[in-house]
């Protein structure tokens, strides 16, 4: 069933503008920054954060949106105009892809936007993953019933890290039925919280299907 989703819409601004940049952030929009940078201008990312800090001071789709570039920590400002909202540097490597979402969303006119998304239908996220699986999510895999489920050809192991198997053809979790997951009582905890709709889910839908969301 479709679910109905307010994410943040992505603007870019150059560091004159950082008022307009906290403004648009307290709107309920993400921004990134450019500022001026050693090689020329770097991103910087402008986030909400509520007053109270703490682990879930930033809102979830924010903080995947910093997961979505290999980003975990992030500053709050302590002065000026942006005093109060988050900021951390996107590393050269990933100023492609903050980009991309500001050109995807420089058609949206407002901070947020509402889309629907349907997970029965889509799936892009069981494709070409990587799903880290804990002691939990072996024991639950295998059940009292399925000791097969956590060895190969259904696991696959990089480095010593256990990961759920993809399909060498397609690349799909070999779990992966049509756009359903078969083990959906037992899947595991990452494929449990990864959430639809923040951009490592939109990167998912854009970069296996070409949707834009
Ligand atoms: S990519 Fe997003 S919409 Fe598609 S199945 Fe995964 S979470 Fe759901
Ligand atoms: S276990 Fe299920 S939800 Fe997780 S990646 Fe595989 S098919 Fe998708």
């Amino acid at each position: 069933m479709a679910e109905k989703i307010l994410r943040p819409v992505w603007r870019s601004f150059t560091e004159k503008f950082l008022g307009n940049a906290a403004e648009w952030v307290r709107s309920g929009g993400c921004a990134v920054v450019w500022r001026p940078a050693k090689g020329g201008p770097a991103a910087w990312l402008l986030l909400p954060l509520d007053d109270e800090g703490g682990v879930d001071a930033m809102p979830e789709a924010a903080y995947w949106a910093m997961l979505a570039v290999y980003l975990e920590k992030y500053k709050r400002i302590a002065r000026g105009h942006a005093k109060g909202l988050a900021t951390v540097r996107v590393a050269r490597a990933y100023e492609h892809e903050v980009e991309h979402w500001c050109e995807r969303d420089s058609k949206y006119p407002t901070s947020t936007r509402e889309l629907e998304l349907d997970c029965m239908t889509c799936a892009a996220c069981c494709i070409n993953n990587r799903v880290v699986l804990d002691d939990e999510d072996l024991a639950r895999l295998e059940g009292k019933d399925r000791p097969d489920l956590v060895k190969k050809p259904y696991i696959r192991t990089e480095k010593g890290v256990k990961l759920l198997a993809l399909d060498k053809g397609t690349g799909a979790c070999v779990h992966l039925n049509g756009t359903l997951c078969g083990i959906y009582e037992r899947r595991p905890d990452n494929c449990r919280w990864f959430p639809a709709g923040t951009e490592p889910c939109l990167i998912s839908r854009r970069d296996e299907f070409g949707w834009v969301d």
